[in-house]
């Protein structure tokens, strides 16, 4: 669970259930400061605002529970029709994360405390893809799992999707704050999955996340309350025996699940890649990280939008795809493998 050193409230914020669940959760906790903003000029009270590495670490202690204003949801292509605005940022510490480049000026998590209005807002898009189901994704700028505890969003989204024939529902996490999302309904339509990977990974790159022990529980805990469950191993670096580790990996995963699930779960692997703006975010952000970024030994993907990739080279990869193909299929035959890049 995210215990942040600040929890800054903007302004109407604890006018609504969600902002009154964290107040309360907080209120009589002393190590924690509250800020009650009149304005909404978030970024003046995190410190060192104008050192962008100092500034990171603060952000990543600081908790912000705002108002959605605007209530345009983004598109989510292709794994959902749009994203879901519960929450944003994450107090995760991943050398890699996506969110060092896209949301680098705002490293604090921040929770939407007006979830009515965005749950209102999913009921319209659901209403104009009719009869289709529209599909909402719950992490696409955060992780959700650290703040559900004393924030309850989470859940309020699960059992608005779970009497909505329409419209479904996945999030991802790399934490296990999975406790009060167990005995609720959710009638199958929330998709859960989690993002695992070695533990040599882990300990190296994924500072302040949950181990992989206490996700493995967690994934037992979401499959026995029998929620579509999926993996993401990613990102997978092609170190001198990861063949080995990610077995060990897939095999732990494997004793953990119960036989015969109901909802078989789904798999998708991704290995290591960066672009050229992530990897300057990261050296300045990281700047002792092991990160295996060395352009010379990675192949040039040209991208779409002039944002090309630095992936590994071709017959690294085809090795990869045919080890979690091979490995998968054998350990989890009943699953579905949805990509291996
Ligand atoms: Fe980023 Fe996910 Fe790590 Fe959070 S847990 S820092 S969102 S990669």
């Amino acid at each position: 669970m995210f215990i942040p050193k600040r929890i800054i409230f903007e302004k109407g914020s604890l006018d609504y259930e969600i902002g009154q669940n964290v107040y309360n959760f907080f209120k009589d906790n002393k190590n924690v400061e509250k800020i009650m903003l009149k304005s909404n000029k978030v970024k003046q009270n995190i410190p060192n605002s104008d050192d962008l590495r100092k500034f990171y670490k603060e952000g990543k202690r600081t908790l912000v529970v705002g108002v959605k204003k605007g209530l345009k949801f983004q598109s989510c292509k292709p794994s959902a029709h749009y994203q879901l605005p519960l929450y944003s940022g994450c107090m995760g510490q991943c050398q890699y994360c996506y969110l060092n480049t896209n949301l680098g000026d705002k490293p604090y998590a921040k929770i939407n405390s007006n979830i009515d209005d965005i749950l209102n807002q999913a009921q319209k898009y659901i209403d104009e893809g009719l009869p289709d189901i529209t599909i909402f994704e719950g992490s696409a700028t955060s992780d959700p799992l650290p703040m559900e505890p004393y924030s309850g969003s989470l859940k309020k989204a699960i059992e608005f999707f779970a009497q909505n024939p329409n419209g479904r529902f996945r999030f991802v996490s790399k934490f296990d704050d999975v406790e009060t999302l167990l005995d609720i309904k959710h009638d199958g339509k929330t998709e859960v999955r989690f993002t695992l990977n070695t533990d040599r990974v882990i300990r190296e790159y994924e500072n302040a996340t949950a181990s992989i022990d206490l996700r493995l529980e967690a994934c037992k805990k979401i499959a026995n309350a029998c929620y579509p469950l999926g993996f993401i191993i990613a990102p997978v670096f092609l170190y001198n025996n990861y063949k080995e580790d990610y077995k060990k990996l897939l095999l732990s995963l494997r004793e953990k699940l119960p036989e015969n699930m109901i909802n078989p779960p789904s798999f998708e692997v991704i290995s290591h890649r960066y672009t050229t703006r992530a990897k300057n975010v990261i050296m300045e952000v990281f700047p002792e990280n092991t990160l295996p970024m060395d352009n010379e030994q990675r192949k040039y993907k040209y991208g779409q939008f002039g944002y090309g990739k630095y992936i590994y080279n071709k017959d690294e990869l085809a090795d990869m795809k045919e080890f979690f193909q091979k490995e998968i299929s054998e350990i989890f035959p009943e699953s579905e493998v949805k990509y291996i890049i």
